[in-house]
């Protein structure tokens, strides 16, 4: 693995903690993950491997705070991780019928923030939009539904599973 694990080697040593093969671990599941996901997710992928719950809590926080990753909750009183390192910043769309997420950027949004903060004499260090809502395929449902068309049967889609990256 490459300069992210020297990146949070380094982080870890300015705390005086060790890169341990278990927090080596709970990174390389971050770094893999193509989805927002939350420690209990982690938990479900790590444990076989036989990382400690308060492990990936643990080691979840250190890797936000080292920047590596970030971790926000969209609405269900979850926090839920992504891999920040090498990607761009980006804000969401939230389904508030399937849970899911939708990452966006918008160079005018981004502006017009920078401007408001401005206005107000305002330094800014950081940001996030959180836009709830119903994606199209819910609204296609929500329609069927309201013409009496749909067929109930078969809805199987478990919210808020479906966290993942574009
Ligand atoms: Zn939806
Ligand atoms: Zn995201």
């Amino acid at each position: 693995m490459g300069h992210e694990t020297e990146t949070f080697r380094e982080f870890l040593a300015r705390r005086g903690l060790r890169l341990t093969r278990q927090r080596e671990q709970v990174l390389a599941a971050v770094l893999a993950a193509r989805e927002h996901l939350s420690a209990d997710d982690y938990f479900d992928r790590l444990r076989a491997r036989g990382v400690s719950k308060s492990t990936i809590y643990r080691t979840l926080s250190l890797l936000v705070e080292s920047g590596l990753a970030e971790g926000q909750d969209y609405g269900d009183g979850r926090v839920y991780y992504e891999r920040m390192a090498g990607r761009d910043h980006h804000d969401h769309l939230i389904c508030l019928g399937c849970g899911d997420l939708t990452e966006f950027r918008n160079a005018d949004v981004e502006k017009l923030q920078d401007r408001v903060a401005d206005e107000h004499g305002f330094e800014l260090v950081s940001h996030t939009h959180k836009l709830f809502g119903y994606c199209a395929r819910c609204r296609r449902e929500r329609r069927g539904a309201a013409a009496g068309l749909a067929a109930r049967a078969g809805t199987g889609r478990k919210k808020g599973r479906m966290r993942f990256f574009r």
